[in-house]
């Protein structure tokens, strides 16, 4: 990301941009249960995580040595459901960093009224850092590792930011060669040909765009010719430019983790790489200008989707943020304080727990298929995702205009009220 030395320029900046996932996720639910008669002692409780793994994982280098990463599992709620989300393979992956994403998984699963709790975990490395065989070695110890602390009704991981379908069908191999048995369910996001779902890869994507849509109709405009700057060309950012652009947007910008590329015409999305065609090849791609990822968040577009990493629109930007709605591809690309300026400049902010919750959902139908042995088409996938996705825009809508919230706080309120009520209903063992 471009102007780091900015960052280090202005401590305002520097502290915002270190706010952790767990902050950011905690003032959320202390914000949320504000809205909400629900018992504070329930709300304290979803404060923490019921455990948080944490495990040492060794991988022999290809060269003979050996070096040791250190992973995590966090399980932030199960009340509804097995634990559900991703693994991720970054350098900053952190206890904490888990927790809080752990945290937005329980609220993603209630607001689209899955039988899921929350998790997330991962493992402090920079995958590029290793070949594919390093790889899969560490992947296959990481599952030895949770071995005890997952499975197809316990905790279900899938992709996150540096892990892929390969990656999630090591971990059910390496899982199912333990239990003996083949065990498709332990893990979403997998390969078709080993029990993946069609339509997984592309369904956070798809969910992004299908609700730009509703939100650009929302407040009275037409998705054609509606322009949109999209941060990130990965296996969200890509899949919501392409969908957006058949659909008739004019999608005028996108970027990687080197840039982005500008064309005020609309950029022909399917010419463009994404990550897995051709890794950071964005910048290749020929168009009349390039933009810096902090100059793209800045664009004077309809939408801007953050769709790359974490904590890209700060207090110290968000008030330079020109584009009239918000999408979160990320999961939480927006901190508290940048929140805070968006509320009071009255740019909608649709959040992360809906608008890329087509992932969830899909790893749902995919845990569907993998435990009635049944395989879904893909035109069955596009719709039973199109259908879930309309009905939890509607609900969360239905909070939007009842209450004088943000989209975020409406979300909030339909995720912790199915979950507070499901704790009250099941009450505290023992
Ligand atoms: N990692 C994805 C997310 O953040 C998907 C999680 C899942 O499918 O379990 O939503």
């Amino acid at each position: 990301m471009a102007s780091t030395s900015t960052a280090n320029d202005d401590p305002e900046r520097e502290s915002e941009e270190s706010e952790s996932a767990l902050e950011t996720a905690r003032r959320q639910l202390r914000r949320a249960a504000t809205l909400l008669d629900v018992d504070e002692n329930i709300v304290e409780r979803l404060a923490h995580p019921k455990a948080v793994h944490e495990v040492t994982v060794p991988v022999e280098r290809d060269d003979g040595t050996v070096d040791v990463f250190t992973g995590y599992r966090a399980q932030h709620d199960s009340v509804r459901g097995p634990f559900k989300g991703g693994l991720r393979y970054h350098p900053d992956v952190t206890r904490d960093e888990c927790v809080g994403l752990g945290m937005w998984m329980t609220w993603k699963c209630a607001v689209m009224d899955l039988p899921f709790g929350g998790a997330k975990g991962g493992v402090a490395v920079d995958p590029k850092s290793l070949s594919d065989a390093e790889t899969e070695r560490l992947t296959r110890r990481f599952a030895g590792e949770l071995r005890d602390v997952i499975g197809p009704n316990t905790d279900i991981p899938a992709p996150d930011m540096g892990t892929t379908p390969q990656t999630m069908a090591w971990l059910m191999d390496a899982y199912s060669m333990q239990e003996g048995e083949t065990t498709p369910g332990v893990v979403t996001g997998k390969p078709p040909v080993v029990g993946g779902s069609e339509g997984r890869d592309a369904a956070p994507g798809r969910s992004v765009a299908l609700v730009t849509r509703e939100a650009v109709e929302y407040y009275g405009d037409d998705l054609a010719g509606t322009t949109v700057a999209i941060q990130g060309f990965g296996s969200v950012g890509a899949n919501a430019a392409r969908l957006l652009d058949d659909w008739g947007a004019d999608v005028v910008a996108v970027s990687d983790v080197n840039g982005g590329i500008y064309d005020s015409d609309g950029l022909d999305t399917h010419a463009i790489p994404t990550h897995d065609e051709e890794p950071e090849a964005v910048l290749g791609h020929d168009a009349p200008a390039t933009v810096t990822n902090d100059e793209l968040l800045e664009l004077d577009v309809d939408v801007l989707v953050p769709a790359a990493v974490g904590n890209v629109l700060t207090a110290a930007n968000a008030g330079d943020v020109s584009a009239d709605l918000v999408v979160e591809g990320a999961n939480g690309p927006t901190t508290s304080g940048a929140s805070e300026v968006f509320a009071e400049r009255e740019i909608p902010v649709v959040p992360d727990i809906l608008a890329n919750a087509g992932g969830v959902t899909v790893s749902y139908f995919e845990w569907l298929q993998d435990i009635n042995r049944r395989k879904w088409s893909l035109e069955r996938v596009h719709e039973e995702l199109d259908a879930e996705m309309q009905s939890a825009w509607r609900r969360v809508r239905e909070e939007f205009e009842a209450r004088d919230v943000t989209w975020r706080e409406a979300a909030y309120v339909v995720a912790l009220s199915r979950v507070a009520e499901a704790h009250a209903t099941r009450g505290l063992w023992p």
